[in-house]
């Protein structure tokens, strides 16, 4: 199994290049703000079964809630700070490196820009490290 910090970085890492920032949010609030779903789901206009949805996903790939909250609080602001290639603009989704509409965001980044992926990712966990060396 890939280690849980870089699984979970990557997941929302793919949100984020893709132009999605609900999920990132989501899971933050409910591990890290102990936020209830149906409150962050009402918040954000999705059902409360997609929150817990991304929860699960988050957990899965940390093995256990403990560690998944965190991670999640460690790395959602670098995360967050990731630049998006996908933007919505006039109601359709457009890739700004290919600069053409995509119709499926994250299906498209995931195919596409792999190198972009794994650039983000090294960056947020080359970040994490340098500002864990600057507190020591
Ligand atoms: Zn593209």
């Amino acid at each position: 199994m890939e280690n849980p910090l870089r699984a979970i970085v990557r997941y929302f890492v793919i949100k984020r290049l893709s132009g999605d920032v609900i999920t990132l949010l989501s899971v933050k609030e409910y591990l890290v703000d102990q936020r209830s779903p149906s409150e962050i789901g009402h918040k954000y206009r999705i059902s409360k079964y997609k929150v817990r949805g991304y929860v699960q996903r988050v957990v899965e790939k940390a093995g256990s809630q403990r560690l998944a909250t965190a991670i999640v609080e460690k790395t959602w602001r670098l995360v967050y700070q990731v630049q998006p290639i996908v933007i919505r603009a006039g109601g359709r989704w457009v890739c700004l490196l290919c600069n053409e509409e995509v119709a499926r965001p994250e299906a498209h980044v995931r195919k596409q820009h792999k190198k972009e992926i794994e650039d983000a990712v090294n960056q947020v966990i080359n970040k994490l490290q340098t500002s864990r060396k600057k507190l020591k």
